[in-house]
């Protein structure tokens, strides 16, 4: 069993925040260079795309949204967190519950995509409590873990350095 890290760096926390506080709900996906340790992969998300908008409830992703994302990351090392928000909308029309909560069919997409790809990561962005993230992932494949660190993702240098904190914590 592998443990992965996301890392959320503050500066893309408070892009969540502000996309989470919205009306409407967004979609997209949160790209990472993967480290590979001895106990653990860390992931460091860096760039967020926004690839959807729209009315609370009308927000998916899909496989042709999961193309469109690999054929940005074609050659590259990179990987990715797909995301969506429950937003002010959502919530407003649909409940409190969706504030903490994946719905059913966002449960049924994601295990599509599992299915496919094992170590696929979904991550949910809501405005409960200011900002609130929850992941749904393979279980039986990995830990996750969530950190949010002060750095900016663009300085190398501070990326390793927050890194090594991590792994000694
Ligand atoms: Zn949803």
């Amino acid at each position: 069993m592998i443990k992965r890290i996301i890392v959320l760096p503050a500066s893309l926390k408070d892009t969540l925040k502000e996309i989470a506080n919205k009306y409407n709900e967004c979609a997209g996906a949160l790209f990472y260079l993967p480290r590979k340790y001895e106990h653990a992969v860390v992931c460091p998300l860096s760039h967020i795309l926004i690839l959807k908008e729209g009315t609370p409830g009308a927000v998916t992703l899909d496989y042709y949204d999961i193309k469109k994302i690999e054929k940005i990351l074609n050659n590259t090392r990179l990987n990715y967190i797909l995301f969506h928000t429950h937003s002010t909308g959502t919530i407003e029309k649909y409940g409190a519950y969706y504030g903490t909560n994946f719905s059913e069919q966002d449960k049924q997409i994601i295990n599509r995509f599992l299915r496919t790809r094992r170590d696929h990561i979904s991550m949910l962005v809501t405005p409960y409590n200011g900002l609130y993230v929850k992941f749904y992932y393979d279980s039986a494949y990995s830990d996750l873990e969530l950190k949010i660190v002060n750095w900016d993702p663009y300085e190398k240098d501070k990326v390793a350095e927050a890194i090594e904190v991590i792994l000694s914590n």
